[in-house]
């Protein structure tokens, strides 16, 4: 124990108003001119309660808290479904030039030709990687996206009258999958998963009809494992008349060499934000563009960039819709233009690796997570590991960890004393205590071998002394929390002491 509370550099800081008085500011203010008041008695009387705190200490207060925060540039962030890759600083550098950073959505057109060129080459990169007809580059994050893909499908629905009212979704779809197909008014209904972790396809066929409007696939799956199946999927949903909605999140594992576009796929968001390398999480916003299959592209949204001859125009109302750009449009979305900022940052990815370099990014992602897969399959329970190789993650099973009482919340909680960012636990939902771990392509091989080692350490540790395991983590900042009551009694204000409530 030491008098500060210091592990490791680690020092217990409390909130800014606890550090802070009233007596102490940053910076130096002069003196208030005496002004009569027009505010009519409603003044404010009490100071208003900032922390009172010195340049330094404020500096000081937030590098500490960083410092007890996990971050991609700090070490492997293995959570699967999420594709943490590092973010080259290329792309930030390009991001800020002022000619992207400093621009309007509102400007005249003329203004920013330099921009709307950037979304056109970025929206072309995008139809050409996934072979499809068109592209919405408005929505702002994957589910944004499902939404944006799902719209479409009920608008070309409707526009030849028929009124599906079911979206068949698989069983170990991420939880936004059914989630956006009951926002748009759709009954969920669930296609079992088969002994391979695939879509069964013959439940999916004996299921299909006149309601069925449309199936959502993620492909890969959240299994981490490739659907075969897709281009027979595809068939039997068209036959039936529905669309093949497919969850493009994983496109990080057959970019460059998949098109979903040649699988039967009608709509497909791309996370801007996993796939083509901005930050996400803590860091940054998200950007979700939907890829339509011509049968859809006439339904897609507005606004949308078009070219005409040299010059780039916005098209952004229905009036200015033509025959052969979006003439069924369902309409807009978002209030701008999406989120320039996350296009500049993709295209500068897209064109550093190029063609050949995206794919060896899949490549890649696939070897890292069959390399941790085949490292751990003789210790952790790999369910599906007989099944062949997997794709871009490798899921695990809690099996391994029957008879010791332990959990994988209990090897999560190991992991952060172990030094790293725990894996996505407990999801996909097919499996019992699910681990999914993601490593990505931007980890070598000697950093994989740190979390691989640590790994095997923590499943001999957890058998042989499972005991010591119930109460990790001991060196970091904080234990255990009662992570139910921080989420739904969540303290986001902070009162002085003493001071009631209504005050
Ligand atoms: C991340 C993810 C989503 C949702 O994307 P957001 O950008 O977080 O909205 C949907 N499906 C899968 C499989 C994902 O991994």
């Amino acid at each position: 124990m030491t008098y500060t509370g210091n592990r490791g550099l680690m020092l217990e800081e409390p909130l800014l108003f606890e550090k802070g008085a009233p007596d102490r500011c940053g910076v130096d203010l002069p003196d208030l001119p005496a002004v009569a008041s027009r505010l009519n008695g409603l003044e404010r009387h009490r100071p208003i309660g900032l922390a009172g705190l010195s340049e330094p200490d404020t500096v000081r207060h937030y590098t500490r808290l960083s410092r007890q925060n996990y971050a991609i540039d700090m070490g492997i962030f293995p959570l699967g479904s999420c594709t943490m890759k590092h973010n080259p600083r290329l792309n930030e550098k390009m991001a800020r030039l002022p000619g992207f950073a400093d621009i309007h959505p509102l400007q005249p057109v003329d203004s920013v030709q330099g921009a709307l060129a950037l979304i056109d080459e970025l929206a072309t990169w995008l139809k050409r990687l996934t072979g499809m007809a068109e592209v919405a580059m408005s929505p702002k994050a994957g589910a944004h996206g499902e939404l944006c893909g799902m719209l479409a499908i009920r608008a070309a629905h409707d526009a030849r009258g028929d009124a599906r009212r079911v979206v068949l979704v698989p069983e170990s779809a991420h939880g936004t999958n059914p989630a956006t197909a009951a926002f748009c008014g759709y009954a969920v209904e669930n296609i079992p998963a088969d002994a391979r972790g695939r879509v069964d396809l013959a439940a999916l066929k004996a299921r299909l009809g006149p309601d069925v409007a449309a199936v959502m696939i993620t492909n890969p799956n959240t299994c981490g494992l490739f659907e075969p199946d897709m281009i027979a999927i595809g068939e039997a949903v068209h036959a039936a008349g529905g669309f093949v909605y497919c969850d493009g999140a994983n496109f990080n594992a057959i970019v460059g060499r998949v098109r979903p576009g040649d699988l039967g796929i009608d709509a497909m968001h791309i996370n801007l934000h996993k796939t083509f390398s901005t930050p996400h999480g803590g860091g940054g916003p998200g950007s979700g563009p939907v890829v339509f299959s011509a049968a859809l592209a006439p339904f897609a949204p507005l606004p949308f960039v078009r070219k005409t001859g040299e010059r780039y125009e916005l098209v952004e109302e229905e009036q200015a819709l033509t025959s052969t750009d979006h003439r069924d449009s369902f309409g807009r979305m978002v209030a701008f233009h999406g989120q320039m900022g996350m296009f500049v940052r993709a295209l500068s990815y897209v064109l550093s690796h190029g063609a050949d370099g995206l794919r060896q990014v899949s490549g890649d992602a696939v070897l890292n997570a069959n390399y941790v897969l085949r490292s751990l399959e003789d210790v952790f329970t790999a369910p599906f590991a007989a099944t062949g190789p997997c794709m871009h993650e490798a899921l695990f099973s809690d099996d391994f960890l029957d008879g010791t009482g332990l959990t994988t919340l209990d090897l999560a909680k190991a992991m952060i004393d172990e030094g790293f960012h725990p894996m996505t636990m407990y999801f996909p939902l097919v499996v019992h205590g699910a681990m999914l771990v993601e490593p990505t392509e931007t980890e070598s091989k000697a950093g994989l071998d740190q979390l691989i080692g640590a790994l095997r350490s923590l499943a001999s540790r957890m058998k042989a002394d499972p005991d010591s395991f119930r109460a990790n983590p001991h060196l970091a900042p904080r234990r255990r929390l009662d992570e139910t009551a921080a989420a739904r009694k969540p303290v986001l204000t902070w009162r002085e002491p003493g001071v009631p409530a209504a005050a």
